[in-house]
């Protein structure tokens, strides 16, 4: 066993979990540290999917009816749980997604802060009481458990897009299937451990959560059956693309987490000590593979050398490499594929008249992936700086006007996150206004990456306008009915209607 198979091994066990690699497994995990086998799985089959719908259909049925304050106690053993095994959990997503453990650490907390946020939420579904305009009568809303929930989730955040979706799931009544990448089945073990060890500690279901591994095709299955009351995918336009109008045929509901390709407007007076750092944690952070990492910098032509110099000074310094060592912020890529995809944009972006000021070359050779991040000045957005490539690659662009700037910021066919370095409040409020930007996280004088769980999270336009996570997202995994009750000994109908 190797170095890295034996962490990843240990970091299970410590969890609970023991793998027997089965040696008609199909499903290999390997860690894009090195491009080596880490573990190996049998993919669920079309049978154990459907198992998985029927037990976490059945479980559902009485799940709903448990009080949502006792159902937010599986969500706070979970919270316990994870606090417990956050370092264990954080290797794995060291180990199978490839983050530096700075960052695989902040994954689990969001998980942490998630569960904290479920766990209040579970006495505050609340409904609206609303004034009748007839007599006698009262009109309100209420949420109930929606059904079964499809989590579909993708390799770049492993762990905490499950958590973001199972513990508002869980505590409003819904039961979870969940179907993780391909790329990271370990962590998706320990997840699954973690949650039934919850469960069992406080006497719940453990049916209520339902793990099923494997390429698309098992998503695929997930999408199709009408069990599934509302499904959650998070991941590619492409993929979004296909699952929707299964989802629509059926009369499902959607929540679409898709790519997104982020840009930040630098102004003149921007204090561009903040904008440097801010951009590199965006652009370079996580090698780039982050749903809001930063792709497009528009920046004003007086200061576009200025900041590109610094940028790709700050760039200089960063070091790629072994997650695992220290010193290193930018770990790789999560394979060849990935790779491949960064160097056809900028050869793509070259052809269209780009200059490479830094980056883009491949570091190391062998079964992994590394890429030092690059920057690359564009004269137009041409079509490839308007797709999303999951790599660390910073486009940047000029403006002369504030209003050419957010035509440029919003001329993408994705909207998920987006900022404006500026001291100018004018500016500010604009970007933040109805004619600004178009994206559905907006930030002034921060990056786009490293949102909290506080908010509400998710994009317009391809990047599919689903919210999950804080604020009032949970409303998207409850049905709601309104009610009238008439305590009054008449019948009067409403908009006044005389029926005799
Ligand atoms: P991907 O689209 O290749 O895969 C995502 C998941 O969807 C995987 O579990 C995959 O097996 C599954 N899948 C793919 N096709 C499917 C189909 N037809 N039916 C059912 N399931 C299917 O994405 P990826 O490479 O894992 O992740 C990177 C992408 O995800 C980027 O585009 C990134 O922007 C996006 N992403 C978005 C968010 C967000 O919140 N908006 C968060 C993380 C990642």
């Amino acid at each position: 066993m190797s170095t890295l198979e034996g962490r990843a091994d240990e970091a299970l066990r410590r969890i609970g979990v023991h793998l027997d690699d089965p040696a008609d497994g199909t499903l290999v995990a390997r860690t894009p540290i090195t491009g080596e086998e880490i573990g190996r799985l049998r993919p669920s089959t079309a049978d154990e999917v459907d198992a998985a719908l029927t037990s976490a259909h059945k479980a559902f049925q009485s799940w709903r009816s448990v009080p949502a304050p006792v159902r937010g106690g599986v969500v706070r053993q979970l919270g316990i749980l994870l606090t417990q095994h956050k370092d264990d959990l954080a290797e794995l997503v060291t180990l199978e997604a490839g983050k530096i453990p700075s960052e695989a650490l902040g994954e689990v907390q969001e998980m942490i802060d998630i569960c904290e946020f479920a766990v209040g939420l579970s006495r505050q579904l609340y409904g609206k009481t609303m004034a009748s305009e007839r007599p006698g009568h009262r009109l309100m809303e209420t949420w109930h458990p929606l059904g079964v929930v499809g989590v579909i989730s993708a390799f770049n955040f492993p762990v905490a897009v499950w958590s973001w979706n199972t513990a508002i799931a869980l505590v409003c009544g819904d039961t979870v299937v969940w179907k993780p990448s391909e790329a990271t089945p370990l962590t998706a073990i320990a997840c699954d451990a973690l949650l039934k060890r919850a469960c069992i500690d406080v006497g719940a279901d453990p049916e209520i959560h339902q793990l099923i591994q494997g390429p698309a095709a098992v998503g695929e299955q997930l999408v199709s059956d009408s069990r599934v009351a509302l499904l959650s995918a998070t991941g590619s336009v492409r993929m979004g693309r296909t699952v929707a109008p299964v989802v629509a045929a059926r009369f499902g509901r959607v929540l679409l987490e898709l790519g997104g390709n982020n840009g930040a407007i630098v102004a003149p007076s921007a204090d561009l000590d903040l904008a440097v750092r801010g951009i590199v944690f965006s652009a370079a952070g996580t090698a780039g593979q982050r749903c809001t990492s930063l792709r497009r910098v528009i920046v004003h032509e007086s200061i576009a050398d200025e900041l590109v110099r610094r940028i790709a000074d700050a760039y200089g310094q960063l070091e790629v490499g072994d997650p695992f060592d220290d010193g290193v912020l930018v770990g790789p890529l999560i394979n060849e594929a990935s790779f491949t995809a960064m160097a056809t944009a900028i050869d793509k972006a070259r052809a269209d008249g780009g200059e490479v000021v830094c980056g883009g070359d491949r570091v190391g050779d062998g079964e992994s992936y590394y890429a030092s991040p690059a920057i690359v000045r564009m004269p137009e957005q041409t079509s490839v700086v308007r797709d999303e490539t999951f790599a660390p690659i910073l486009y940047v662009l000029t403006y002369s006007t504030f209003d050419e700037a957010i035509e440029l910021h919003n001329a993408v066919p994705q909207g998920l996150s987006s900022a404006i370095f500026t001291t100018d409040q004018r500016e500010a409020e604009s970007f933040l206004g109805p004619e600004g930007s178009d994206c559905g996280i907006a930030n002034v004088n921060i990056g786009t990456s490293g949102a909290e769980i506080g908010g509400a999270f998710g994009g317009e336009k391809e990047t599919g306008g689903g919210r999950e996570s804080g604020s009032d997202a949970w409303q998207t995994y409850m049905r709601r009915a309104t009610n009238t009750v008439n305590y009054s000994d008449q019948l009067p109908l409403a908009q006044g209607v005389d029926f005799g």
